[in-house]
């Protein structure tokens, strides 16, 4: 049962957006870590130092955190998993942080499902 719920997900026509061109390498992007379920590029925007998106290759109805259902449990994983090793790779040995913006409250603006890494300075909490 809980099968057809997430197949119902996926089945969702949604357009692509500008993180599945990078995927398809239709446009540049720096690239620093590359699977075959994943990728982390640099935010062109950065809000740090260090501004790196990890996101999942096939979006699999993740447009956005709040699709997340029990099918996309080993990709969630796996992209946290890859957030810490990227860290590593960027050396933000004194830490850093990761953030999923979800919807209009969150501020999201691309909605292909994406994890935030931030750091290389003291960063200061809560967030606005
Ligand atoms: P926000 O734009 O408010 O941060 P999101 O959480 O949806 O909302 O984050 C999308 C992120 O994608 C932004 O930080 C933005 O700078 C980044 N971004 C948009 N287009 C590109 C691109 N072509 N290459 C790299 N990063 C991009």
């Amino acid at each position: 049962e809980s099968d057809e719920i997430d197949k119902a997900q996926s089945a969702q026509e949604e357009p692509d957006t500008i993180f599945d061109k990078i995927i398809r390498k239709e446009i540049p992007a720096n690239i620093i870590y590359e699977d075959d379920q994943a990728l982390a590029f640099r935010d062109v925007n950065p809000v740090a130092p260090t501004h790196f998106l990890v996101i999942p290759k096939e979006r699999k109805g993740l447009t956005g955190l709040r699709r997340a259902v029990k099918s996309h449990t080993n990709i969630l994983g796996h992209l946290l998993l890859i957030a810490s090793q990227v860290a590593i790779q960027e050396k933000l040995d004194e830490g850093y942080r990761v953030i999923i913006n979800d919807g209009k409250h969150g501020g999201q603006s691309v909605y292909h499902l994406h994890l935030h890494v931030i750091g290389g300075k003291q960063l200061s909490w809560p967030p606005g």
